[in-house]
């Protein structure tokens, strides 16, 4: 049967209440290990702060050189790695109901004995919990961030980094553009071949996109058939350029539908920031040099010039 609480309504309890402030006591302070591991741990979610503070009471109990973890979370490889490596070395896979929430090793220059080794586990024991939930944690930000069709970052993911390359710029003076590609007659390719060939050719232009651009630049989708990339470092003749080495990667795709191939032309509107501009002026920008793409017979690029247009 479900124990269901009731609440007593007998009126004060001061013994009950007494009890609690000392057990609340106690947990805070109690130089117990484990307990001292389990509240930290508790405070937060972030899996890096976590895996500091997990290193911090290993190294009261079992000293050690280095201690590295290592854990796949999505697409995202999370390594966490302090000190100094040594030749003996035990490894821990973390796993809870059955599913693995990374490795953890440690080494030193001596070996580890069985009584450490046992006093590991025990705290690995106690932190799996909480590194599970800043584990899930982190997935579910990144799907909070990611476009679910085509695998790049989505438009929330955008506008955080738009905000971020507007501050930077502003304190820095470092030179950010933005480009805006939307493919052409894209209600077209639907309507004729059905959104199954539309989402699989939105599938390859992310891919060709990203493929396109430098590492340090982000490929954003942020509407239906429009993506962004925002290029750090870059001045608008740069981007332009990249603009139209992007089309000509989409260009290159190709769909057998059966009797037909089909394929896709973009047009791109690029904007370099402004000093003092905010993250909506910029992009309203680049949107107007896309639009006059467009106006221009698609299939092309257009820079919204800072001076003299
Ligand atoms: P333009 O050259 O002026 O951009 O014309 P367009 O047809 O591309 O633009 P419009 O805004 O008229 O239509 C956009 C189309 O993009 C409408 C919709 O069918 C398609 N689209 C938007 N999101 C998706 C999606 O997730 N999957 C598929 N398959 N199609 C989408
Ligand atoms: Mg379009
Ligand atoms: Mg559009």
């Amino acid at each position: 049967m479900k124990h269901v609480p009731t609440i007593n309504k007998s009126g004060p309890q001061p013994q009950k209440l007494a009890a609690l402030r000392q057990a609340h006591r106690e947990w805070n302070e109690s130089p117990d290990v484990l307990t001292r591991l389990t509240r930290r741990l508790s405070t937060t979610l972030n899996l890096e702060t976590q895996l500091a503070i997990l290193a911090d009471e290993i190294g009261q109990v079992v000293p050690y050189d280095h201690l590295t973890y290592r854990h796949q979370i999505t697409s995202r490889d999370f390594v966490y790695a302090t000190g100094m490596g040594g030749p003996h070395r035990c490894d821990y896979r973390l796993n809870l109901e059955g599913s693995f929430y990374g490795t953890l090793s440690l080494s030193r220059r001596q070996k580890f004995t069985e009584q450490e080794l046992e006093g590991l586990e025990l705290m690995l024991a106690a932190a799996i919990c909480p590194i599970r939930n800043a584990c899930h944690f982190i997935a579910i930000e990144q799907a909070a961030l990611t476009d679910s069709l085509t695998g790049v970052p989505n438009k929330r993911a955008m506008d955080e980094a738009l905000t971020r390359a507007s501050c930077l710029g502003e304190r820095h003076g470092e030179e950010y553009s933005l480009i805006l590609c939307d493919l052409d007659h894209f209600k077209q390719v639907n309507d004729r071949h059905g959104h199954v060939v539309g989402d699989h050719i939105l599938k390859l232009a992310a891919v060709e996109l990203e493929r396109a651009v430098r590492n340090s630049d982000c490929v954003y989708r942020f509407g239906g058939e429009e993506f962004a990339i925002l290029l750090p470092h870059t001045d608008e003749a740069h981007a332009r350029v990249v603009g139209d080495r992007i089309r000509e990667f989409i260009n290159t795709i190709t769909v057998n539908c059966g009797d037909t191939d089909v394929s896709v032309t973009a047009s791109c509107g690029v904007a370099m920031r402004l000093p003092e501009e905010t993250a909506d002026q910029w992009v309203a920008r680049a949107d107007e040099a896309l639009y006059r793409a467009k106006d221009h017979g698609r299939n092309c690029t257009r820079v919204f010039a800072a001076i003299g247009i």
